[in-house]
């Protein structure tokens, strides 16, 4: 297939196109997800101060050194402190303060003995009143139940590193040390558009010879899933005054890319190619790929262009080989490609591109099968809706026997 581009140049070239985007701020309850723009370095201890981590007493060590439950040491109860609350005053030797978890160590002690080592018997919302005495019967150490000032986070350390995606941990620790606004990668802003006559919006009815557009939504699905932002436009019909009005329109939005699907095979690119020469600067490939030969790619205006083709499994492909990578990069986000290797359990005739064939897999004795999903037609939805995976014949590879094993890219996931 020397006159194809190969996928892995084609692709080379198009990420030579895209760089990652800068950062805004945006409110830590929207930041799930994100992509962290900055390093996060904390201002503060955490905890900020020393602190129980158990309910208890807040005593010294060295006064219970000997205590047990025969020979329990009895120390004057002189405070209570509640969580939430500084204590007032200092801990003398033969004191105690009551002392419950998160509360502040008070001066003086160096460690907590919990309640249950103690004659208090405290039950949730019942008598609160505070003791006069209490009976140890455990000895600690000093340090015991004590979470030390910056245990857990020491100020000046960095604490989050830029291209972390943020999970939920990370928002904790964003929340601990107060960072409302949160530094992240912009998302792309990706229009979307369609071209053709056939083709109807979802809401309008069938009349003779249409058929809806469909890749207007699968490709939106995958820019959303891939953490862009879809914007779609009505569709154009052949004409060039539309598709020119459909262009000028994806301009005006600003984008960080523009994907068309249709009207880059041979033959039916006529309408949209001259458009495309006159707004930019886009090449027109044929790649060494199935399905999805005909790709265009460049710039429109100055905005990345792709031009993926019409049928809506070779835009679903190709949108997964090409652009996905592209938009993983501009968001920096790293490529986490989730494949696996199963067996044929068809023969298959291949024509030496690179194939990506839909296919539904099995567990059978440890091993992964997979078996074709009905008609590989680069039209057929249910090709698409049916399949775990597309597996991948190679190129320059025309027959596979049954029992090969093949790689297969993972398009859900699998249960155990
Ligand atoms: P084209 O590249 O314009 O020759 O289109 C190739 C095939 O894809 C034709 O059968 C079109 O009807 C179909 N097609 C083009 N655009 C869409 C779309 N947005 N949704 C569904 N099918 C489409
Ligand atoms: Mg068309």
């Amino acid at each position: 297939m020397a006159d194809l581009l190969s996928v892995d140049h084609a692709l080379e070239q198009i990420l030579e196109s895209f760089q990652p985007l800068a950062a805004e701020t945006i409110d830590i309850t929207l930041a799930l997800g994100r992509v962290l723009a900055q390093d996060i370095q904390s201002s503060i201890n955490l905890p900020p101060f020393a602190n129980s981590s158990m309910d208890g007493y807040a005593l010294r060590a060295e006064d219970i050194a000997g205590a047990s439950r025969e020979s329990p040491v009895t120390l004057r109860v002189t405070m209570d402190i509640p969580a939430g609350k500084t204590p007032e005053g200092y801990i003398e030797a033969a004191q105690a303060a009551r002392i419950m978890t998160g509360a502040p160590l008070p001066d003086g002690a160096d460690a907590i003995i919990p309640v249950e080592q103690t004659d208090s018997q405290w039950t949730a919302g019942g008598d609160a009143s505070l003791p006069a005495e209490v009976k140890i019967y455990k000895a600690v150490k000093s340090g015991d139940y004590v979470r030390p000032m910056g245990e857990d986070i020491q100020a000046g350390q960095i604490v989050l590193r830029a291209g972390t995606i943020l999970r939920s941990q990370d928002l904790g620790v964003l929340a601990a040390l107060g960072e409302t606004r949160v530094p992240v990668i912009r998302q792309p802003r990706v229009v979307i558009i369609s071209t053709g006559d056939e083709l109807v919006d979802v809401n309008e009815p069938l009349t003779s010879g249409k058929i809806r557009d469909v890749n207007a939504h699968t490709i939106a699905g995958l820019v959303s899933t891939y953490g862009g932002i879809p914007i779609r436009l009505p569709i154009a019909r052949d004409t060039m005054d539309e598709v020119r009005a459909l262009f000028q329109k994806a301009l005006d939005e600003k984008p960080d890319i523009i994907i068309s699907s249709a009207g880059v095979s041979v033959g039916a690119f006529d309408v949209v190619r001259t458009i495309l020469d006159e707004l930019g600067k886009v090449n027109f490939w044929r790649v060494n790929i199935r399905p999805g030969k005909p790709l265009a790619f460049g710039q429109v205006g100055n905005v990345p262009f792709f031009g993926l083709p019409g049928n809506p499994v070779s835009a679903m492909v190709t949108f997964d080989v090409f652009a996905r990578p592209a938009l993983l990069k501009m968001s920096r986000r790293p490529d986490t490609l989730n494949t696996t290797k199963a067996i044929t359990t068809e023969a298959i005739q291949s024509d030496g591109r690179r194939s990506y064939l839909r296919v539904k897999l099995e567990r059978e004795n440890g091993q992964l099968i997979a078996h074709l999903t009905g008609t590989q037609s680069s039209g057929a939805l249910m090709s698409m809706v049916l399949a775990d995976g597309l597996m991948i014949v190679p190129e320059d590879i025309t027959a596979v026997p049954a029992g090969t094993e093949l790689s297969v890219r993972l398009l859900r996931d699998l249960e155990t």
